[in-house]
C-alpha cells in the first residue's frame, strides 16, 4: 500500500481519482486505508494517485505495509468480489 506523508497540501486531486475507494481526508491531510490500496494492481500501470498529486514524492510507498504483486493482486480480487 501506498502512504500520504505530511508533505500533502490537501489539494484534493487524488481522493476522487482513486479506483479503490481507499483515499479519504483524515483529521489534517488526506490518508489511504491499507487495506484497500492495491498500489492500483488491477486497475493502472502506476499508482494515479502518485501521478495526480503535484507535490513530489508525498505519496509514498507505505513501510509498514511492504506488498509484492500478488499479494497486492490478491487484495484487489477481493476487493472487487465484496463489491
Ligand atoms: Fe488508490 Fe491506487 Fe493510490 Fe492506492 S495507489 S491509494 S489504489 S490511487
Ligand atoms: Fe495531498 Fe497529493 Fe492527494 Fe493533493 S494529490 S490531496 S497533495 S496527497
Amino acid at each position: 500500500a501506498l502512504l500520504i506523508t505530511r508533505k500533502c497540501i490537501n489539494c484534493d486531486m487524488c481522493e476522487p481519482e482513486c479506483p479503490n475507494q481507499a483515499i479519504s481526508m483524515g483529521d489534517e491531510i488526506y490518508q489511504i486505508d491499507a487495506n484497500r490500496c492495491t498500489e492500483c494492481v488491477g486497475h493502472y500501470e502506476t499508482p494515479t494517485c502518485q501521478q495526480v498529486c503535484p507535490i513530489d514524492n508525498t505519496i509514498i510507498t507505505d513501510p509498514q505495509h511492504i506488498e509484492n504483486q500478488e499479494q497486492l493482486w490478491d487484495k484487489f480480487v477481493v476487493l472487487h468480489h465484496a463489491d
